[in-house]
């Protein structure tokens, strides 16, 4: 079976098995499965061309510099005070999508790593619906520490931890970014409209960046959001924001524009 086929696969079985732990179906009643290779979808795009080993390495050791010489050390906001650890993000450093969430939890806090709490294994759910692994897409947050409670950060920790993630998606050079819910989105939008109306919708980095000049952003509900209101309606809407995704991508297992 070749790789397209198995990504196929996986991606059907890691939707029925989404089904079955979380109670419901991921996919809002009425939306097809992903199609196997004879099914309805997409004609096939040629493939990426293949990314450079070294420019992949490159990429990595800029991302772990900021990640060893300043993120850690960090005490540019009173976050600092409460953290167990930082939490910088991980994945391909050379990811053609970047999910960026608000900021740790408490396990995230703990560990050092992104999304590893019930949020994080629904995240890890959703990428794996669009045929992927975690390591094929690189994870980050607004900002990289713990804010108490969980609370959502406040505009001058977002300020502070800004040029962090500005650093981090100009090394990557995503071709899509997915904003996970409210505080991703108005970052990286500098906008306060709501992510129910801007979910679905391709958006644009409003920074006048040549590195990022290409990049897309699609908002879409935050995994938390998600297990929260955990019913056919936002799991359709999530999925179909990921579809567009996939769609833009040219990914196997694309359904057709609605
Ligand atoms: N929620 C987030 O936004 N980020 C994480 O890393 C975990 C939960």
């Amino acid at each position: 079976m070749d790789e397209p086929s198995r990504r196929l696969r996986r991606a059907a079985k890691q939707l029925i098995d989404t089904d079955r732990e979380l109670g419901g179906d991921w996919l809002a009643r009425g939306e097809p499965l992903p199609a196997g290779p004879t099914g309805e979808q997409e004609p096939p795009t040629p493939p990426a061309p293949a990314r450079d080993a070294g420019e992949a390495r490159r990429k990595a050791a800029e991302l772990r510099a900021i990640d060893h010489d300043e993120v850690r050390q960090c005490t540019r906001c009173k976050l600092a005070g409460g953290r167990t650890n930082t939490v910088f993000g991980e994945g391909n450093p050379d990811a053609d999508i970047v999910f960026v969430g608000e900021g740790p939890g408490a396990e995230e806090d703990k560990q050092g790593r992104p999304f590893v709490g019930r949020a994080g294994e629904l995240l890890t759910k959703m990428i794996a619906a669009m045929g992927l692994d975690r390591q094929d897409v690189f994870i980050c947050n607004v900002i990289k520490c713990r804010a108490p409670g969980n609370r959502a950060p406040a505009a001058d920790e977002v300020e502070a931890c800004w040029d962090y993630l500005l650093r981090q998606l100009r090394i990557i050079r995503p071709r899509v970014i997915v904003s996970l819910g409210n505080p991703a989105t108005h970052a990286l939008l500098n906008t306060t409209v709501g992510i129910t109306r801007l979910r679905g919708q391709w958006q644009s980095l409003p920074m006048l960046d040549p590195d990022l000049a290409g990049t897309k952003v699609m908002p879409t509900f935050h995994p938390a959001f998600l297990l929260r209101s955990y019913n056919k309606d936002t799991r359709g809407k999530v999925w179909s924001d990921l579809q567009e995704v996939m769609r833009e991508l040219g990914m196997p297992g694309a359904s057709r524009r609605p």
